[in-house]
C-alpha cells in the first residue's frame, strides 16, 4: 500500500498534469470505489469542475476544485492514476480502469485499481469532511513534538511498531517506513509504546521526518504495484535497510542477519543486534 512518500509523489504529479483543467465528463466503469454517493451523483458532482490543487493528508489524496468542492481518494492496495494526452479509447482502455475523467483536448485521467479497495468520496463546500477524523498529525507539522508523542503514548501498551502504523497517532506511516524508522533508531519493534522515554520519542520524530523526506526525494518505494504518474517507479527501495531484507546482512552492524516476525498480521523486519529487546 502506498505510504506518505508515495502518495505525496502522486499528489505532486497530479498537480502538474491537472491544475487548471476542466472535467467534461466522467465514466464510472465500476461503482465500488464510490463511498458516499451513487453513480449519477458522482457524475453530476464532477462535470465542468476545474482542478485547483491536489494535496495529500495522511495517505489520502485531496482534489480541490475551483468551486471549493473536494474529492477525496484513498488508493489502498492497488489504486493508481494514469494520465493520457490524448486519450484514445482504442489504445488506452484497460479493464481495471474504474473511473475515467474526460478532460478538454481529448485528455483523460483514469483511476486504475485491480483489487478495487480504493475509495472516493465527494464533498460540497462547507460540509464536514469525515476523513479528517481518521488522520492524526502530519509528521512534518511544526505543532508535533516529542513531548506530545510521549503524552499520546503514555497509556498505550501496544508495540511501538503497531503504534507507528496507527494513522490517528501519526498520519502517513505504513509498514515499510515503520520498519525503517525503528531500525534507524535502534528500537526493538515489540517495545511497549508507553515505555519510550522523551529522548527516544525525539529520535522517532527526527528519523521519521528524515526518512520520509528522503523517500519523497526518491519518489517513494516501488516493490510491487506502486507507480507515480506516467508509470514512473520510485527508487527508495535501493535505500531500504531492513524492509523485505530477511536473511540479508544488516547494513549497519554488518554482523547480524535481518529477521522477520509477524505483528498484528503484518511482517516486521528488524536487526536483533541493532534493535535489542
Ligand atoms: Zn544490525
Amino acid at each position: 500500500m502506498p505510504e506518505l512518500p508515495e502518495v505525496e509523489t502522486i499528489a505532486r504529479d497530479l498537480n502538474q498534469f491537472l491544475r487548471g483543467k476542466v472535467v467534461q465528463n466522467v465514466n464510472v466503469l465500476h461503482t465500488k470505489p464510490l463511498s458516499n454517493c451513487n453513480e449519477s451523483e458522482f457524475i453530476q458532482f464532477c462535470q465542468q469542475e476545474k482542478f485547483k490543487n491536489i494535496t495529500r493528508a495522511g495517505k489520502y489524496l485531496f482534489f480541490e476544485f475551483e468551486s471549493e468542492k473536494k474529492m477525496i481518494l484513498h488508493l489502498r492496495m492497488t489504486g493508481k492514476f494514469q494520465f493520457f494526452s490524448p486519450y484514445d479509447p482504442e489504445v488506452n482502455f484497460e479493464k481495471h480502469q474504474r473511473l475515467l475523467f474526460l478532460l478538454k483536448n481529448q485528455e483523460a485521467l483514469a483511476f486504475h485499481d485491480v483489487r478495487i479497495f480504493g475509495t472516493v468520496s465527494i464533498y460540497y463546500p462547507h460540509t464536514n469532511i469525515l476523513e479528517y477524523k481518521k488522520i492524526g498529525p502530519e509528521p512534518f507539522s511544526s505543532e508535533l513534538n516529542p513531548a506530545i508523542l510521549k503524552e499520546q503514548a503514555k497509556n498505550r501498551k501496544v508495540p511501538i511498531k503497531n503504534l507507528l502504523l496507527d494513522q490517528k497517532f501519526i498520519a502517513g506511516i505504513g509498514n515499510i517506513y515503520a520498519c525503517e524508522i525503528l531500525h534507524a533508531i535502534g528500537i526493538h519493534p515489540a517495545k511497549p509504546s508507553s515505555s519510550l522515554n522523551l529522548e527516544e520519542w525525539q529520535k522517532v520524530l527526527t528519523k521519521t521526518r528524515e526518512i520520509l523526506k528522503e523517500a519523497i526525494r526518491a519518489r517513494g518505494t516501488t516493490i510491487n504495484d506502486y507507480r507515480g504518474l506516467a508509470e514512473k517507479k520510485g527508487s527508495y527501495q535501493k535505500h531500504l535497510k531492513v524492509y523485505n531484507q530477511e536473511n540479508q546482512s544488516c547494513p549497519t552492524c554488518k554482523t547480524t542477519k535481518i529477521i522477520r516476525i509477524k505483528q498484528a498480521q503484518r511482517s516486521t523486519f528488524f536487526c536483533p543486534a541493532c534493535q535489542p529487546e
